[in-house]
């Protein structure tokens, strides 16, 4: 190549990598806008279909629950997503039921949406395509279905998991050979770039062994931190990179807080059933699990966000940001494809979501009244954010008040990029995270870390 031909390859490097840095600056801007507002990013959960193939005991959509199932029409969800782009939402998960009964079709939506300016789009599945991983054309199939998720922007993928014990997820979920599959499939899924995260619903039977009685809340508190422990020691050695907890979708029996589901994933089984003396220990030994594990799995729950749940059910919900449901995040159901402010507020219809579904501003912010992850996490990771771009006042009075709860905020923030922001589109880098190992951990010398939470508990 001569001088004059390098010198025009290097501009136009230079002139391609300027382009990239602009947008990437774009997005960034097009992130905290809406922070800038007072508003936080918008995420909206389609649920796709009710229809289900599992069997989970608490779940009111599993296969042995008669009632009449539906799915969106998929012209109706692209106008969704068209609406969801103008109102300015920057996250869409598709959700069930089982979203896989109709992969080709939530493959097109992702697709679409990603077309659309969607920036983080996400879906999982129980996993029921992983079954008969014995069979000879097992790899060709998963192959397959790698090839084609990792054809489109989804970002994050997901698969559920109820249990560190296998027999007992398979026996929950109704899914004999589905743990053995999901080992097989993760390293075909990575080598096509995709690194699913393991989710896991709490329950009673999170460790595989039954919990004891709350009255020894010692004995209580150590068997869930066993369970996360053996659960968190699971997901590494199937070979997952990404890891997430969804805090017990539980309706209180008879309880007057007004919740009406919308969403059945959401119910009153006794599986999922923790009084709040239960809750807050569930929520102390998981914040407490989660350091001894930072540095070998991505893991997404933020401990600022457990931390404020476990006040909520301890001193009260004083310090908690208050859920964005029905403000900057929706959930559509399949049934009638109408907005409620989420999955738990069925009495709320907003209608269809190319109408004027309402966004009240900061006033309307007010709900704690469940402990849905999927809003009451990301609405305590940008609560402090948004407060100090739009109440900075706010915000400093409580740095100076609450000073534990803002190293934990800040610790989280620097975890999630040490993860890249949980890109399920990039492998682990594993020496950012060891920046999190911490000393007196199972990892480190055998010893348990028996970490106490800076709480008035
Ligand atoms: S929890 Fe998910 S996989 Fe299980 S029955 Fe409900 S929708 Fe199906
Ligand atoms: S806390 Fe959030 S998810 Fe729960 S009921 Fe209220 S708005 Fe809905």
């Amino acid at each position: 190549m001569s001088f004059t031909e390098q010198g025009e390859k290097y501009k136009g490097e230079r002139a391609i990598s300027d382009i990239r840095g602009r947008l990437k600056s774009l997005k960034t801007f097009q992130a905290i806008f809406p922070l800038l507002v007072g508003r936080m990013p918008g995420q909206l959960v389609i649920q796709y279909t009710d229809r289900c193939n599992a069997r989970c005991p608490q779940c009111g959509m599993r296969i042995t629950e008669s009632f009449r199932r539906s799915r969106l029409d998929s012209d109706v969800v692209k106008r969704i997503i068209d609406s969801a782009r103008k109102k300015g939402m920057q996250a869409v998960s598709f959700t069930g039921g089982e979203p896989f009964l109709y992969f080709y079709e939530i493959v097109e939506l992702i697709q679409y949406a990603g077309d659309a300016g969607i920036r983080y789009t996400r879906t999982g599945t129980n996993g029921f395509l992983f079954m008969n991983s014995h069979k000879p054309d097992y790899e060709a199939k998963i192959t397959r279905i790698a090839e084609i998720l990792a054809a489109t922007g989804l970002y994050n993928f997901w698969i559920s998991m109820d249990s560190a014990d296998a027999a007992v997820h398979e026996e929950m979920r109704g899914l004999p050979g589905v743990v053995a599959g999901i080992k097989k499939a993760l390293p075909i899924f990575h080598k096509h770039g995709i690194y699913p995260s393991a989710n896991l619903g709490i329950n009673r039977n999170t460790g595989g062994f039954p919990l004891p009685d709350v009255s020894n809340s010692l004995r209580f508190y150590k068997s869930m931190r066993e369970a996360f422990r053996k659960f968190y020691m699971t997901t590494i050695d199937l070979g997952f990179t990404m890891v997430n907890a969804c805090y017990p979708m539980s309706l209180e029996p008879g309880s007057t807080d007004g919740l009406h589901a919308v969403y059945g994933a959401s119910s009153e089984a006794p599986l999922i059933q923790f009084s709040p003396d239960e809750k807050s220990l569930v929520f102390k030994a998981l914040f407490d699990t989660i350091p001894e594990f930072r540095s070998k799995i991505r893991i997404f729950s933020p401990r600022s966000s457990l931390y404020s749940l476990l006040r909520q059910y301890t001193v009260g919900e004083e310090y908690c940001y208050p859920c964005r449901g029905g403000i900057d995040f929706f959930f559509v159901d399949a049934k009638g494809g109408n907005t409620y402010p989420c999955g738990y507020r069925g009495d709320e219809n907003l209608g269809k979501f190319w109408g004027p579904v309402l966004r009240n501003g900061n006033e309307g912010a007010s709900c704690k009244k469940c402990d849905w992850e999927c809003f009451r996490d990301p609405s305590e990771l940008f609560g402090p954010l948004q407060s100090l771009f739009s109440r900075p006042v706010a915000f400093f009075e409580r740095v100076l008040k609450d000073r534990a709860y803002i190293g934990l905020w800040l610790e989280d923030l620097r975890y999630s990029s040490a993860c890249g922001f949980f890109n399920g589109r990039s492998a682990p880098d594993y020496k950012a995270l060891s920046a999190f190992r911490q000393s007196g951990t199972v990892e480190e010398d055998g010893h348990r870390n028996e970490a106490s939470i800076p709480c008035a508990y």
